[in-house]
């Protein structure tokens, strides 16, 4: 069987890695690995494919970087071709970015069946371009492989067949059960450089903050609101912010003084601004934090596996579970309801979440 395996950005990565990895062993399967190019730079690509172990990818389309309302249809216009010469027995997609729906869509229009691995995930809000993705790539996708039951509940719902739908766990956790043998070392010494120079230093006791969604940091009052709120939480306990690329792109759209130079990291009052982090130190990060502070969708599965309580500045998640759980906390964007989820957090910091009641590490 031919796989042809397609992935773009940073979550991508995490997910696909396991998979390929398990692909290789297989005698009957040939997997093909497509690498769109939507992140493309060392941080946010090369270094992943490193740390996971990931083997070089047999095409790389290189779509152009900066296109935010064609870059679906960019994708497809470079994929399609590869999908007509390879004509893969099955096109495996991961997650909800912008080349797992271009992919999908590719295949399906290639009479190529469409396998989506993190299917089912509904906010219920298609403000989000990620559940836009999410909606549209479990519409058109043969085999769907989902993380917990919810997902399925979902696909039931919009009436998916049953036989189609497979509840598998989370590739996002083996990815980091894989990674927690292998992160001593210099990623810890990563961290140490991270936080040298802050008052975490001293006691290695703070939070780590990751923001990124196009609700949140394209909108520049919402954002300011936000960063207030930070500085006020920065006070209480230094913040690490390993800063996302589009979230450095628009703090300097908006002029924002805080911006963090392009080489350079910036310690404003409690938030420290770093680039973004490879994925064996940016676990590392998450593991000796005191709590962690975000707005995405992979963290908030990863970080409860390290036993980290996880505080999500967004009004829904299509990830329920963790909730249902109580070992992710959803405290929106309004200052009021983040700083006392904060002081609660800090306060109950001794009693640690039970990593085996996380249920995506099952
Ligand atoms: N991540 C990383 N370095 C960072 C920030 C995040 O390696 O500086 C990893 C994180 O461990 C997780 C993944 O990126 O595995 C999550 O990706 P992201 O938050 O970009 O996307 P989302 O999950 O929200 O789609």
């Amino acid at each position: 069987m031919r796989i042809m395996n397609v992935v773009g950005a940073r979550p991508n990565f995490v997910k696909i890695a396991p998979l390929i990895s398990e692909m290789r062993k297989c005698q009957d399967i040939s997997p093909l690995l497509v690498h769109t190019g939507q992140h493309y730079d060392e941080k946010m690509s090369d270094s992943f494919f490193r740390d996971l172990e990931i083997p070089v990818p047999d095409y790389n389309l290189c779509v152009p970087p900066g296109l935010r309302v064609t870059q679906v249809s960019e994708i497809m216009v470079r994929l399609a071709p590869v999908v007509m010469r390879e004509r893969p027995d099955v096109v495996l997609v991961v997650g909800d970015v912008n080349s797992t729906l271009a992919a999908a869509l590719t295949a399906v229009r290639s009479c190529v069946p469409v396998a989506h691995v993190e299917a089912g995930l509904r906010s219920f809000d298609l403000r989000m371009p990620e559940e836009v993705n999410r909606v549209m790539t479990d519409e058109v996708s043969d085999l769907m492989f989902v993380t917990e039951p919810s997902g399925v509940e979902n696909l039931l719902k919009e009436g998916k067949p049953p036989q189609r739908i497979f509840l598998v766990g989370n590739v996002m956790i083996d990815s980091l059960k894989r990674a927690l043998r292998r992160m001593e070392g210099s990623a810890i010494s990563a961290v140490r450089n991270a936080l040298r120079g802050t008052s975490a230093a001293p006691s290695l006791r703070y939070a780590v903050l990751t923001l990124h969604r196009q609700g949140l940091v394209d909108d520049p009052v919402l954002f300011g609101k936000v960063w207030k709120v930070l500085e006020e939480i920065g006070c209480r306990v230094p913040i690490i912010f390993p800063v996302h690329p589009r979230t450095h792109l628009r703090m300097r759209q908006i002029g924002c003084r805080r911006s963090m130079a392009d080489e350079d990291r910036g310690n404003f009052d409690g938030i420290h601004m770093i680039p973004p982090m490879g994925y064996l130190e940016f676990l590392s990060l998450q593991r000796q934090a005191a709590f962690v502070l975000t707005d995405s969708g992979g963290v908030q599965e990863e970080a409860p596996s390290l036993g980290k309580r996880v505080l999500v500045m967004r009004d829904v998640t299509e990830r329920p579970e963790g909730i249902q759980h109580g070992i992710i906390k959803l405290v929106g964007t309004r200052q009021a309801d983040i700083v006392s989820a904060v002081i609660e957090t800090l306060q109950d910091e001794g009693s640690r979440p039970n990593p085996g009641a996380n249920p995506s590490g099952e």
